[in-house]
């Protein structure tokens, strides 16, 4: 990939649900670009399609129509194994919900994606853990890793299903209202943790219906109708910032 080349570009992206009378046109052909280590938000109404177009982004789901090049690689017609192979090998993810597996323990939950990886040489379970361990100490909460998500709040399972989005060093990290299920100060927590990748070079999207917490990202695509209706460009507007000093002492911290 040139350093020209948009790490996702989406050309003419449609997606439509069902069929005769309960067809909805969930996307109704969107173009756009994302570079590398741009933080990006999608925003519009309820309904709007954002969660749609994420999906799409993420590789959980097929387009009805149009291209989705994500690093140069026209994905938009990949078979779902393929899709579930990219996602593995390139993609992280983190769900309003957390999304965490109740029987197993953080440091467990973090040390998922590495198991669906399925090239090269799989690192022994010693290397995992410890990665898995580096990964739960840079997101501050390597003294939960043996909770289950139960025995956790909502803030700290948020922050193990971030360590778990990074444990594979993804080209992008997708978020679905990652924020929405959390009171101010956990949120105020994890958006921290998230500028935070994105300093240090990562690419973000990430669909929130905050004003908030969108106006702390770079730029704010805005869904309507399942189209795209504006992309803003943020101003001057220095982040907010949340101490959490604690975390950044680590010099083997993946983040
Ligand atoms: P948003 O995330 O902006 O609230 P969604 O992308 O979830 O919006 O939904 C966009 C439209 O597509 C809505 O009309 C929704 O009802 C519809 N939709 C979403 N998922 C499905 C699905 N699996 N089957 C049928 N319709 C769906
Ligand atoms: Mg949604």
């Amino acid at each position: 990939m040139s350093d020209q080349t948009p790490l996702i570009q989406v050309i003419g992206l449609k997606k439509i649900y069902g069929s005769g009378e309960s067809l909805v046109e969930a996307l109704a052909g969107i173009d756009l670009s994302i570079t590398e280590s741009e933080f990006v938000a999608i925003m519009g109404p309820s309904g709007s399609g954002k969660s749609t177009l994420l999906n799409l982004l993420a590789c959980l789901d097929r387009p009805s129509d149009g291209k989705y090049l994500l690093a140069g690689e026209d994905v938009s017609k990949y078979s779902r194994s393929d899709l579930a192979h990219i996602r593995s090998q390139q993609l992280g993810f983190i769900f309003q919900s957390y999304n965490l597996l109740p029987r197993l323990t953080a440091v467990e939950n973090v040390l998922m994606p590495i198991m669906y990886q399925h090239t090269g040489r799989p690192p022994s379970s010693a290397e995992q853990y410890k990665r898995a361990m580096v990964a739960l100490d840079a997101v501050g909460i390597a003294n939960r890793a043996m909770h289950l998500p139960n025995q956790l709040s909502g803030g700290q399972q948020q922050r193990v299903a971030i360590a778990r989005a990074l444990i594979n060093d993804p080209l992008v990290i997708l978020a679905d209202e990652p924020t929405g299920n959390l009171d101010t100060r956990s949120s105020e927590e994890i958006l921290s943790l998230l500028l935070d990748l994105h300093d240090r070079g990562r690419t973000l999207v990430m669909v929130t219906h905050e004003e908030e917490v969108a106006h702390h990202t770079e730029r704010i695509l805005w869904i309507r109708d399942g189209k795209l209706a504006a992309d803003h460009q943020n101003g001057e507007s220095k982040p907010m910032r949340v101490d959490l000093s604690a975390r950044n002492e680590h010099k083997e911290s993946p983040l």
